[in-house]
């Protein structure tokens, strides 16, 4: 299933525009939403997961026209969201908790715990159905929330900053069942970490000016960044290089 801006605006009630015209289209597999903070990734997702209305120009998620309340309401079925912070109830069991999700979105009551199960798998937390969310690390917890995101069975999962906040164990898991899930799936991924998009991500876009100013491949992004440092870079080199870059995509529009 595509996801497909076209001349997209948003503005927060009173303030001036976030997303100025934003095209772009993003196809199955990992894709990898970049951007300076304040650049509008939060709430490009926000749209395209139905928690602000499209206003001006087209979002589509495959056929659901997502500025119609039908298009909205259908797409919600197609969808998986993990935000940025979200708090789970520490008393309940891992499986409780993602089998309350695939309720919540639609599930037959008697299929949930069966749905908890398959999604549980897919996050590699089967063996720790049985814990209590609040004795989880960190890493688990998101996984967890992934796996609450996919109950109800998904075509398009989006996920905001899911490594924010790891250990680089912990980052590293998270990121292998990430790139497992964009196999038969569509998976939106924002987040401001280079080494995220590049272990993880077949495309890249990157926000700025509230537009794509960007959109490709990790090779190609490279090639952009050896461009401006005259060279080959590496490590933090690179890290710095990439920042300056994109520092500098959103100076120039
Ligand atoms: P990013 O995720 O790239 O850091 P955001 O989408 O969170 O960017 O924010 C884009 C801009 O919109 C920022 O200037 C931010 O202050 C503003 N903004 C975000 N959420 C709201 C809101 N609920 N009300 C008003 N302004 C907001």
């Amino acid at each position: 299933m595509h996801i497909t801006a076209e001349h997209l605006e948003f503005a927060y009630r009173g303030r001036r525009k976030v997303l100025h015209g934003l095209s772009w289209t993003v196809e199955p597999g990992v894709t990898g939403l970049l951007g300076p903070n304040g650049a509008g990734k939060t709430t490009f997702l926000s749209l395209v997961v139905t928690l602000l209305a499209v206003r001006r120009g087209r979002l589509l998620l495959g056929d659901h026209d997502l500025s119609t309340t039908a298009g909205r309401a259908g797409a919600r079925r197609a969808l998986g969201f993990v935000p940025q912070r979200f708090t789970l109830a520490g008393e309940l069991t891992v499986a409780d908790t993602v089998a309350y999700a695939a309720w919540v979105h639609g599930e037959d009551r008697r299929a949930c715990g069966g749905a908890a199960r398959r999604a549980l798998e897919l996050v590699d937390l089967q063996d720790l159905a049985d814990r209590r969310t609040r004795t989880l690390s960190g890493g688990q917890r998101q996984r967890v929330g992934i796996a609450a995101a996919l109950a109800h069975g998904p075509r398009v999962l989006v996920l905001d900053e899911p490594t924010a906040g790891l250990d680089p164990g912990q980052r590293l898991r998270v990121r292998e069942v990430i790139a497992r899930l964009g196999r038969d799936r569509t998976v939106l991924v924002s987040t401001h970490l280079i080494e995220d998009v590049a272990h993880l991500c077949s495309r890249i876009g990157v926000l700025a000016g509230g537009r794509i100013e960007f959109d490709g491949t990790f090779p190609e992004l490279e090639t952009l960044i050896e461009d401006d440092t005259g060279g080959s870079v590496h490590g933090s080199g690179f890290e710095r290089a990439y920042d300056r870059l994109i520092a500098r995509i959103g100076d120039r529009t």
